[in-house]
């Protein structure tokens, strides 16, 4: 059985905006920068990440 890696952090490539992946609520949470506001994030985490754990 294969394992999804889901990533514990991402970044929006358009506003620097920097979250964590909370365990205990599933969902993500601002780890430090908050971006702006109203900013269609861009996630870092899409097409290059490899979603297969090891
Ligand atoms: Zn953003």
């Amino acid at each position: 059985m294969t394992q999804l890696n889901l990533p514990d952090r991402r970044q929006c490539v358009a506003c620097g905006r920097e979250d964590t992946w909370d365990e205990e609520t599933h969902n993500w949470r601002i780890a430090d920068e908050e971006g702006r506001p109203f900013c269609i994030h861009e996630w870092d985490i899409n097409g290059t990440h490899n979603p297969i754990r090891k």
